[in-house]
């Protein structure tokens, strides 16, 4: 299917692994030139070429943490007028309710809601003047089924879920669609590392560990950042302008809700 937004620009932030390379991979694919981000440069340069490699597409790259207000200065200065917006970061930490301060949830929302929220109001200006533009946030299940041990992300990431809801009905009538992305288990670097934490919590090893994990999924196995970059690029696409503030899931089934 011809995705109709070759020639476009993109921002996606934390893309030189996983589930945001996944997206820029997927939107270079069909043609979209990318401004990419993360905080290591060498893995960011290495995603970057590989993908100019392979797709032909520009590519420009910012080493910066997404989540300070000078990183998204610099990034947002490098991306300029973007009509298409990949909001990413690391998530937070697992943990135990009573354990978090203060300063955790802040960090949390800083990194999870407000930095979306920040990047949004500085892009969504332009797309609206423009009458053209998509966003997709990358959140979690989380905001549908709630993790345990992942309460800060439990909680940092309803609250982007709800700013979304009502934006999203804001900017619609302007071209401008922003809609989630829900990503069940995918084998990530974050997978593996939460499969460690898994494994020492019930004593067991990491492969054990995801064995178990796995047995939890309907589908079986864990998701690939190639099909949610996959999705990702639709929702991106000129045919889903009539998907408006959606929470799409990605999670093989794992979610157990009629809808
Ligand atoms: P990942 O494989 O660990 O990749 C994270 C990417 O983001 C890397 O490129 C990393 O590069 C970059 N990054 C992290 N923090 C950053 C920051 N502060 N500023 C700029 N770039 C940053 O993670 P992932 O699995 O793709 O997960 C992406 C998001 O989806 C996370 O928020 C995660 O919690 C959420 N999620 C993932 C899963 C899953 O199963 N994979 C499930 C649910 C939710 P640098 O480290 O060099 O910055």
């Amino acid at each position: 299917m011809d995705l109709g937004i070759r020639g476009k620009r993109a921002l996606v932030c934390a893309s030189s692994k996983g589930l945001g390379r996944g997206c820029a991979e997927a939107l270079a694919e069909a043609g979209v030139a990318l401004v990419l981000n993360a905080r290591g440069a060498e893995a960011l340069e290495h995603t970057a070429e590989a993908i100019r490699a392979a797709h032909g597409v520009e590519v420009a790259t910012v080493a910066a943490d997404i989540t300070t207000e000078a990183g998204r200065t610099q990034v947002l200065a490098a991306a300029g007028d973007v009509d298409i917006l990949v909001t990413n970061a690391g998530g937070p930490p697992p943990g135990m309710w009573r354990d978090w301060s203060r300063d955790d949830f802040i960090a949390a929302l800083d990194a999870n809601m407000l930095t979306p929220i920040a990047l949004m109001q500085a892009l969504l200006p332009g797309m609206m003047d423009r009458g053209w533009g998509r966003v997709v946030n990358i959140t979690s299940q989380s905001v549908k089924a709630p993790i345990p041990v992942l309460g800060l992300s439990n909680s940092a990431r309803a609250g982007l879920t709800g700013f979304v809801g009502g934006t999203a009905r804001q900017v619609a009538g302007h071209g401008v669609t922003i809609n989630n992305l829900l990503p069940g288990i995918h084998a990530t670097d974050r997978a593996v590392s939460l499969d460690a934490g898994a494994a020492k919590a019930a004593n067991i090893t990491p492969e054990e560990a995801r064995a178990r994990r796995e047995q939890s999924i309907p589908a079986g196995r864990y998701g690939t950042a190639g099909e949610f970059g996959a999705a990702c690029a639709f929702l991106c696409s000129q045919h889903a302008g009539f998907i408006v503030g959606q929470n799409l899931l990605l999670d093989g089934g794992a979610v157990n809700a009629t809808f």
